[in-house]
């Protein structure tokens, strides 16, 4: 992967540079234009995680008067927008998904630049959340649609529809750079709302690829505006008046605070925050290598940055932490566009210091290290963010490597000596966001998925992250609103029930008909 392969018109490059260099700095995206900010003394690095190198620089927010613009057009937008008919507005999106699979290989590139992730994990990064546009291309035949009851009354009627709610904003983490933006704007836009969207300052690219696409699509301006920055520019976000709901998902840090601050300020809020995902195994467990497989792909791919990432096994009456430790010694470690490569680095510095940590303090706190993965080198990248597969064996849920989501790879494994104790484990803890049961018995995973308070649940498969038909859920600590991502729920989050109760009074028969002009 080299920098002269990714596209940069979306960069105000340096003036003898082509491609990301130090110099380059992210445009924002308005009126279907890249344009630089003026809010260029204060500067954010967006770093290549595999390097550690500067690929180019973001503004930390917009000047207020560069967003009350952004703002402003995006409610003129919004007028235009809401009355184009809901079959046109998801044509769109036929053209729309049609680019971006068109344009995967520079969207994947994007990811594994910035984010660090293997190129096929990115591949699926993009194409979970082409499955979301794929469902935004037949919204006036699904979601959208409402409820009609004819002869409520003598004379009437009475029908509900969906109306979009007006400008709507997306706040993404660094993990998912394409997936969870295409979450969020297909579906809102399609519904009729105008969107604002700020990634994650980490990993722009994607965004700004992504809003590229949109323009080509035949997107109207403003319909879709992308902003950069971060804490400052979510507070400019949470307060606007002109913003009626706002999608959230990262840290619970901020996620809880955008949740107190928007719903304050009036606006609904859906905000997926963060997790720990623990997996079941069972003595009766069917295909102890494919078990095994699965676990380790889970734990370790993308570093453990990803949301449903595997961090806890609870072994019930089995022991296979060896096995577990055999497979994930296979994995190669190093930078995400290299061939054969399994796990790539953590996104920044901090995070990695912040794993190498924890694993020292839950040692401390007395867990067995049973595979350590501090001290990886990686030839020639000396300055990247690498951490390998870790492995920890602990007996206690008061340990830090339980009690913390660590976001990197490493694995805890606890046992227990039945599946209530592991069920009541999994109860007892904070998040609630995915967990999963290894079994060959289906009255065992039947009790287990009505017994067990996580929403997300996985029956012989460690990463159940619903399909776009389905929404994403995410329960207790991992969420605040009640509305979630995608699928029904999705468009219920962008748009608003209207109910019309019509009583048209019949109209004598006799009136109706005859030669002569009607004098009232
Ligand atoms: P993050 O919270 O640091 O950043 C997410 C977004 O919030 C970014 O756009 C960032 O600019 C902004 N932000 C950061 N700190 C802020 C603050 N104090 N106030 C206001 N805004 C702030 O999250 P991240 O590190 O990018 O992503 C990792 C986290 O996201 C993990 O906790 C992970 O579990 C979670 N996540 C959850 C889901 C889910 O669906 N439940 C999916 C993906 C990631």
């Amino acid at each position: 992967l080299s920098s002269s392969q990714t596209s940069t018109s979306f960069v105000l490059s340096s003036a003898d540079s082509n491609g990301f260099t130090s110099n380059s700095v992210y445009k924002y995206f308005s009126n279907n234009e890249f344009v630089s900010s003026s809010f260029e003394d204060k500067l954010l690095q967006v770093t290549n995680p595999a390097t550690g190198d500067v690929i180019a620089h973001v503004p930390s927010s917009l000047s207020p008067d560069e967003f009350q613009t952004v703002m402003d057009r995006a409610q003129e937008a919004f007028r235009t927008w809401r009355t184009v008919p809901p079959q046109q507005r998801q044509r769109l999106f036929l053209e729309y998904q049609r680019l971006i699979r068109q344009h995967t290989d520079e969207l994947e590139e994007l990811i594994t630049l910035e984010n660090g992730k293997t190129l096929a994990d990115a591949r699926g990064d993009v194409f979970r959340g082409l499955e979301v546009v794929e469902t935004a291309c037949q919204i006036a035949s699904s979601h959208l649609l409402g409820d009609s009851l004819a002869g409520v009354s003598r004379n009437m009627d009475c029908i509900s529809y969906r109306e979009p709610l007006g400008v709507c904003a997306g706040i993404a983490p660094f993990n998912f750079p394409a997936m969870i933006p295409l979450w969020m704007f297909p579906l809102a836009i399609a519904a009729g709302n105008a969107f604002v969207l700020k990634p994650s300052e980490k990993t722009p690219g994607s965004s700004m690829k992504l809003a590229q696409l949109a323009v080509e699509a035949g997107f109207p301006p403003n319909v879709l505006q992308v902003v950069h920055g971060s804490t400052e520019m979510v507070q400019k976000i949470c307060q606007h008046p002109y913003i009626r709901a706002i999608s959230f998902v990262g840290s619970n840090v901020a996620g809880e605070s955008i949740y107190q601050q928007g719903t304050l300020h009036g606006k609904r809020v859906q905000a997926n925050l963060g997790a720990k995902n623990h997996a079941v195994v069972l003595p009766d467990a069917m295909n102890k290598q494919a078990v095994v497989q699965a676990l380790v792909g889970a734990a370790f791919g993308a570093a453990g940055q990803r949301c449903m990432a595997l961090s806890v096994v609870i072994f019930v009456g089995v022991d296979w932490v060896d096995d577990l430790k055999h497979a994930a010694r296979e994995l190669t470690v190093g930078p995400g566009w290299e061939t054969g490569v399994d796990v790539g680095p953590l996104i920044t510095k901090e995070s990695k210091e912040r794993v190498k940590n924890i694993i020292g303090q839950a040692v401390s706190e007395g867990a067995e290290l049973i595979l350590d993965g501090r001290d990886v080198t990686v030839e020639g990248y000396r300055n990247g963010n690498f951490i390998g597969p870790t492995i920890l064996k602990c007996a206690s849920t008061k340990n830090i490597c339980y009690r913390e989501e660590i976001f990197g790879p490493v694995l805890t494994c606890l046992h227990v000596n039945t599946l209530e104790e592991a069920i009541a484990l999994i109860n007892e803890n904070p998040y609630g966001n995915g967990c999963a049961l290894f079994t060959s018995s289906g009255s065992t995973a039947r009790y287990f998925q009505n017994e067990v308070e996580v929403t997300q649940v996985g029956i012989n498969t460690p990463i159940p992250v619903p399909l776009p038909m389905f929404s994403f859920t995410g329960g207790k600590a991992s969420i605040r609103g009640d509305l979630n991502f995608y699928g029904k729920s999705g468009v219920h989050f962008y748009t608003t029930l209207k109910t019309v109760t019509s009583n048209w009074p019949e109209i004598p028969h006799s009136s109706l008909g005859g030669t002569t002009m009607p004098t009232m």
